[in-house]
Parts: C-alpha cells; sequence; structure tokens
C-alpha cells in the first residue's frame, strides 16, 4: 500500500520499497479548441512513479489498481483446497504486507509437506525425507534461502521483520514448483499409465531360463504343416 506521508511503496515493478513521486492526473478534452483544453484534475485517481525502476503505478485513493498484482502467480491447478485457500489470502495482501503474507505463504508449506505424507515435526526433515523420495534437491536448498528449513527458519505463520516482497514473490513460486514437482507430475503418470494399451508387463528371464530355451530350440520338433501347406 502506498504510504502518502513518506510516498513509499513496495513497487509491484522491481518490487523494492521505494519512494514514489505521486501526481493527481489532469483531465484533457478534445474540443474545438484543442487537444490541450484543460478540464481540471480527475478526483482520487493518483499516479506513482518509482524513483528506482521508472514504472509506474495507478491508484484510486489507497487502492492499486494498476499493476493488478501481475507480479504475483497463480495458485497452480492441482494445488490441494485447504493451501489454496491460504495461497489466494496471501495474495490479496502481499503488496500491502509481504511480512504477513510471507508467513501465511510459509504454513502453506507446511501444510503441503504434511498433505505430501511426511509426517515429521521437523520440517526439515520431512524435505529430506522428500528429497530420499526423489524430490529435486534444488527444492531442499531453496527452502533453506527462503529461510522455511535451516538454522535461521522462521517458524510457519510467524511474521518476520525481514521478509519483502521478493521473499514472497519466491515463496508463491516454490508453493507452485513443490505441488508440480508431486501432485501434477503424479496425476500425469498415472493419466499415461491408464491411457496405455492393456499387456502383460515384460518379465526379465533369469539365466537357468535362458539356457532352458537355448535347449529347447535345438530340440526343437519341426512343426506340423497347417492347413496351408495341404
Ligand atoms: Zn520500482
Amino acid at each position: 500500500m502506498l504510504d502518502f506521508k513518506t510516498k513509499t511503496l513496495n513497487c509491484p515493478h522491481c518490487k523494492t520499497r521505494t519512494k514514489h513521486k505521486c501526481y493527481y492526473l489532469a483531465k484533457r478534452g478534445i474540443t474545438e479548441k484543442g487537444f490541450n483544453y484543460y478540464e481540471g484534475f480527475v478526483p482520487d485517481l493518483i499516479f506513482g512513479l518509482c524513483s528506482l525502476c521508472n514504472n509506474f503505478t495507478l491508484w484510486i485513493n489507497d487502492k492499486i489498481i494498476y499493476p493488478q498484482l501481475s507480479c504475483t502467480p497463480q495458485p497452480t491447478e492441482d494445488m490441494p483446497l485447504g493451501i489454496k485457500e491460504t495461497f489466494l489470502e496471501a495474495r490479496e495482501i502481499v503488496m500491502k504486507s509481504p511480512r504477513a503474507a510471507s508467513a501465511l505463504l510459509r504454513l502453506s508449506l507446511q501444510k503441503l509437506i504434511k498433505h505430501l505424507g511426511e509426517k515429521s515435526r521437523n520440517l526439515e526433515t520431512a524435505v529430506l525425507n522428500l528429497v530420499d523420495k526423489g524430490l529435486s534437491k534444488k527444492f531442499y536448498d531453496a527452502l533453506l534461502v527462503v529461510r522455511v528449513i535451516g538454522k535461521n527458519a522462521v517458524k510457519p505463520g510467524v511474521i518476520n521483520s525481514k521478509d519483502d516482497v521478493k521473499t514472497a514473490i519466491a515463496l508463491f513460486n516454490l508453493l507452485n514448483m513443490l505441488v508440480e514437482s508431486t501432485i501434477t507430475q503424479q496425476r500425469k503418470v498415472n493419466q499415461l499409465y491408464t491411457s496405455l494399451p492393456k499387456l502383460k508387463p515384460v518379465k526379465r528371464r533369469k539365466k537357468t531360463q535362458r539356457k532352458k530355451t537355448k535347449i529347447v530350440k535345438k530340440r526343437a520338433i519341426i512343426p506340423k504343416p497347417t492347413l496351408l501347406y495341404r
């Protein structure tokens, strides 16, 4: 949210808390007097210009109307319902309070890990278990960086002053990627399997069996001619 006293804002473009130049927008009419005919200001509509990235934002009073949280991802299709609700709640408030959003997102990550069958109360142990089951080690590394696990981990649901918009966006993306690497991938494999024609699985033959078949081949009896040969 734009702080009108200090004119600072978590810029949705460069994702940094920066000073903004704020302007009221003037109306101009296209009349017989020309384009420059001045018609006063648009009430409550504010144009903000970021001092760092020079991109603009549009506001009606203290509510941002552009960009519309375009930097925040939508929850991925297979995200379990309860986790999706928290994700969307965090999405609503991320620009207003990235710290509160990060707290909600860490809680969502904890819920997701539990949903994936990991019962361990220690989140780091739970993530390592998932890595043992085939999850990319990169997830473990990324979760360390955003302080979901590790020495500097922040408890899920707890507000931490170090969390900024960049951290919150990373947490949104990590949640989506974790769902895609586990639930979505499993669903797709299941779909592929059910779409395949049902064949008997090919069993690997043991060495002894191979020997036997060789012998059988040597002793093979010439098959009786079928009707075609008669
Ligand atoms: Zn900016």
